[in-house]
């Protein structure tokens, strides 16, 4: 957009005009110096030279065809090549009608006959060859992605819909390419290297697309959208930008979603959105990268938004219940009931119940995960509150936390709020976080966990054993419990029989003074060895799976017996 902003800067446009006869040249000034500002050139070295100086001043080149040094059609062509020359409109001037033609092809936009017509008639056709010309540019600025020179989204799904007018019948793909962990680039490498990564895949995917029907843009920072005549070698598409990124400070790869033989009754829009779904569904996969859409996943698509459109509802009419599972503690002889687990179900009026796993993370995505947890917290309360009020009995009941509620500064008098209007303390409600939030953006998460634990709540450290923390960072960690990832056990158990990696993170446990919760313990064998190796606590079928609060109620009173 350099150009168009530029010239307007003293009030008035800047054209050259290039004729070797003298007197052509001052004609031409004096009919257009009152509106213009007027550069000359009398052979075409010369004009070519003022061009280049002024390519980014100047509005029009009025070209004379039989020119000393450089003749006009040659100098034509010279503009036609270089990119930052070519968008300069040229009229040319000529008494010759064959070379009108030749002209037109090398890329003159008008042409004016010699011997010259009325002044009024050359200012107006200067006049609207400029207006077209900048017309021009300000639709390929918004056409074209400045930084790429891809397509922008808009024009690019325009031109998708074109070729599809055109060709109904030529089979086609439409391609979602995201590059993985991108903002990471960023944030290590700085932007100005993101930025050449980004140029890089663009050079590559259009090297590649360059033999088949394709229409590519860039649609945000780091996806890109491809819609091309059908093809199968999308996998050689990662190896092709690993190997022109080679010389980049990290590896790039990207995954590629692929709805490959577009149904074309789809508006396009919705083609790409199935490519999205396709790509997102290898988003933390560090082996596939390119993943097909099918109706499956159409369908687990639709589920989805089914569960998030319903939740408010569901929500309001109490669908969503806590079950517990207890712990034991199975230091001492006999296994005891230590504290519980509250973890959601949802009771859905037609499709039954739905666990967990289905719809938390969707609802993380999605931002409601804040409400349910709330909520949810509130009736573990209660539960706590009501077991001791009727039955004079209770032990501490932990909750699940999602990552983005860390990140909330009222958490802890969310929590204050909730234990003091239910009437129970801070020790009666336990807190599990996922070891992975401890990973990333540790420093804020370390600061609200701190805080939590100075207003007198319990933490756990869920999934440990998942995440990636490494053990300096572990010694600083402020936690009350490890809870062992309970594919850490089964793998421990399973594969190998090697249970060393639990003994190692016993020892940890030892040295920050915390009890090792192992979950997902189900049998007989498992809990005999954690016992063995040091494990304080446990959870899992082997005892109970979750039940609801009235069942619970049993372990309570066979605890007090
Ligand atoms: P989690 O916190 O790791 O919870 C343990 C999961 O393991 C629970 O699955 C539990 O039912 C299951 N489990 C317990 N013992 C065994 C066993 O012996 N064998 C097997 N195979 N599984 C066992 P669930 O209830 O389906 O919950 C799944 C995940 O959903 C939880 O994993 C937790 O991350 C999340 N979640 C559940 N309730 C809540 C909640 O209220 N809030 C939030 N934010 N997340 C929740
Ligand atoms: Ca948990
Ligand atoms: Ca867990």
């Amino acid at each position: 957009m350099k150009r168009s902003t530029d010239l307007y800067v003293d009030g008035k446009r800047h054209i050259l005009v290039a004729d070797d006869e003298m007197i052509n040249r001052e004609l031409l000034e004096n009919i257009l110096c009152d509106e213009y500002d007027v550069l000359l050139a009398e052979d075409g070295e010369r004009a070519y030279e003022l061009i280049r100086e002024n390519r980014n001043t100047l509005s029009l080149i009025l070209l004379d065809l039989i020119m000393p040094k450089l003749n006009g059609l040659d100098l034509l062509s010279r503009l036609k090549d270089e990119p930052e020359l070519r968008s300069i409109p040229v009229i040319v001037l000529t008494s010759d009608q064959a070379s009108e033609v030749e002209s037109l092809n090398r890329g003159a936009s008008d042409f004016i006959p010699k011997p010259y017509p009325q002044p009024d008639v050359i200012r107006a056709r200067i006049s609207r060859s400029i207006e077209l010309a900048e017309d021009r540019q300000i639709i390929s600025a918004t056409e074209r992605d400045e930084l790429t020179g891809l397509y922008s989204s808009e024009y690019f799904y325009r031109y998708g819909e074109q070729f599809d007018k055109f060709h109904p019948d030529t089979d086609m793909d439409a391609l979602c390419l995201d590059v993985n962990h991108f903002h990471i680039v960023n944030e290590r490498f700085g932007m100005a290297k993101g930025d050449e990564i980004l140029k890089k895949i663009a050079g590559c995917l259009v090297t590649f697309f360059s033999t088949s029907d394709c229409v590519i843009c860039r649609k945000t920072a780091d996806t890109f959208l491809v819609y091309c005549s059908h093809r199968d070698d999308y996998t050689s598409i990662t190896d092709k930008i690993s190997e022109v990124c080679c010389d980049m400070p990290t590896s790039v790869k990207l995954r590629i979603g692929v709805y490959a033989s577009c149904d074309k009754k789809l508006d396009i829009r919705s083609r790409f959105d199935r490519a999205k779904i396709a790509a997102d569904l290898i988003k933390n996969n560090y082996s596939v990268f390119v993943s097909v859409f099918d109706e499956k996943l159409m369908e687990n698509e639709l589920f989805a938004e089914q569960l998030v459109d319903e939740f408010p509802k569901a929500l309001a009419e109490k669908q969503f219940k806590v079950f517990f599972q207890p712990k034991f503690n199975i230091v001492g002889d006999k296994p005891v009931l230590s504290s519980a687990e509250a973890l959601v179900r949802w009771f859905h009026p037609t499709l039954g119940m739905i666990s967990p796993g289905k719809f938390i993370p969707l609802f993380e995505e999605d931002g409601l995960i804040a409400q349910l947890d709330e909520y949810i917290w509130r009736c573990a309360a209660d539960n706590i509150a009501d077991w001791k009020k009727r039955l004079g009995l209770s032990v501490p009941v932990s909750v699940n936390l999602s990552r983005a509620e860390m990140y909330d500064p009222a958490l802890v008098g969310t929590f204050e709020k909730i234990t003091s209007e239910s009437g129970i303390t801070t020790k009666d409600i336990y807190l599990e976080i996922t070891e992975s939030a401890y990973v990333r953006d540790s420093d804020q998460i370390v600061e609200r966990v701190k805080e939590l634990r100075e207003h007198g709540f319990f933490i756990e450290m869920d999934d440990f054993g998942s995440g990636y923390s490494s053990l300096n960072m572990i010694s600083e960690l402020p936690i009350d419990a490890l809870k062992l990832d309970m594919m850490f056990i089964r793998n421990a158990f399973n594969k190998s029989g090697d249970t060393r990696m639990i003994s190692i993170v016993i020892d940890i446990a030892d040295y920050l003074g915390v009890p090792v919760i192992a979950e997902g313990v189900e049998t007989e064998e498992q809990y005999l060895t954690l016992k063995k190796l040091g494990c304080s606590i446990i959870q899992g079928y082997y005892f109970s799976k979750p039940v609801p609060a009235e069942e619970f109620e049993k372990f309570l009173l066979e605890k007090d017996s």
